[in-house]
């Protein structure tokens, strides 16, 4: 699929299949594509080029009411006036459905977000993830079969944010529904997506579970977006493997061990001085400068480490030392067949 602005390009050769029922991210920086794509999907907006299915049918010269699909935005406006149970019966009337059975979901989609019984409050009597979980439940309602979420969780501070994460996960579970969620956190990405799309400029980089995007990543782009990376490229990649190519390398996978000693066939390692620390309380982070050239950063957990002991390792030198199986190569290799370069 395409969708272009003009001369803008906001989406290009997307070609993006999701399973029923399963949580599915979509990732990336801002202007990568994202929004687009979810407005695509849910019929604000139309392609430039390709389609959308449902279940195998094409919807996509269908208007977003003729979609079975519902999104939640950021800006979740509920209507302040009204009641909890009108908020989120408000869809049934505008479409008639009858006042029984309109209080009937009603108070099923409120205990499907773990809110049973709040029909009579106002939106103001209820807290900032509250409110959340109400323009969730007016989705719900609905019984879409997919659920677009545009940045849900965006508005709120850390720690609620990460409660909800766990909520709303635990939610999409329960009701079975497909989730389209869509953020920019990469931690938010790993934590709740059963699989995720790594967005670059209009494009997928990679398709996958969070282990096989983290663990392996196809592009340096990916390496350098979810979670910290080293990218290890041309006479320094040559000098620690002995190959061409480039490679990534997870700082929490590489040990610090003392200089000179003995190699072991099966792990790579590197010669260095440590160039910096930062003790962050649970692990601590090194910049080593490799005598190869370059530098790596290392995160080492504090299990028997004093922060005197982290930071007298300033300026000192060391043999970085990692298995060679968490050494990625960068590029190619082993990419999901659901991304696939189509003629634009
Ligand atoms: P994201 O949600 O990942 O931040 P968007 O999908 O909103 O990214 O935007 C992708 C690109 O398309 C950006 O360059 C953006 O400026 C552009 N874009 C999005 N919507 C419009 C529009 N209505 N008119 C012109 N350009 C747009
Ligand atoms: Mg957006």
């Amino acid at each position: 699929m395409r969708k272009t602005y003009g001369d803008v390009v906001a989406v290009d050769r997307l070609d993006l299949e999701v399973g029923a029922g399963e949580f599915f991210t979509l990732l990336g920086p801002s202007g990568s594509g994202k929004t687009t794509t979810l407005r695509l999907i849910a019929g604000f907006e139309l392609p430039t080029a390709g389609s959308v299915l449902l279940d195998g049918a094409d919807v996509s010269r269908l208007p977003p009411y003729g979609r079975d699909v519902n999104t939640v935005f950021q800006d979740y406006a509920l209507f302040p006036h009204m009641s909890v149970g009108d908020n989120v019966g408000y869809g049934l009337m505008v479409r008639r459905v009858p006042k029984k059975e309109r209080a009937a979901r009603v108070s099923e989609a409120l205990e499907m977000v773990r809110l049973p019984g709040y029909e009579k409050r106002r939106p103001g009597q209820l807290s900032g993830g509250q409110r959340q979980r109400i323009a969730l439940a007016r989705a719900l309602v609905n019984r879409p079969r997919v659920l677009l979420l545009d940045e849900p969780l965006g508005a709120l501070d850390l720690k609620l944010r990460e409660q909800m994460q766990i909520e709303l996960k635990g939610i999409q579970k329960d009701v079975g529904i497909t989730f389209l969620f869509v953020t920019h956190d990469q931690d938010e990405a790993l934590t709740m997506s059963d699989r995720m799309a790594v967005f670059n400029d209009g494009r997928i980089e990679q398709a996958g579970t969070p282990a096989e995007v983290y663990e392996s990543p196809a592009t340096a782009f990916v390496a350098g977006f979810v979670g910290t990376s080293n990218l290890i490229t041309g006479e320094v990649a040559r000098a620690i493997t002995g190959a061409d190519g480039t490679f990534t390398v997870r700082p929490e996978k590489i040990h610090l061990a003392e200089p000179g000693d003995e190699p072991d066939p099966d792990r790579y390692s590197a010669e260095g001085i440590v160039s910096e620390v930062v003790y962050l309380g649970v692990n601590t982070r090194y910049i080593v400068q490799l005598a190869a050239g370059g530098e790596l950063v290392v995160v080492q957990q504090n299990q028997a480490t004093s922060s005197m002991q982290a930071l007298a390792a300033r300026g000192r030198q060391v043999r970085l030392v990692w298995d060679r199986h968490h050494n990625r190569p960068v590029g190619g290799a082993d990419r999901k067949n659901e991304v696939k370069e189509i003629p634009a």
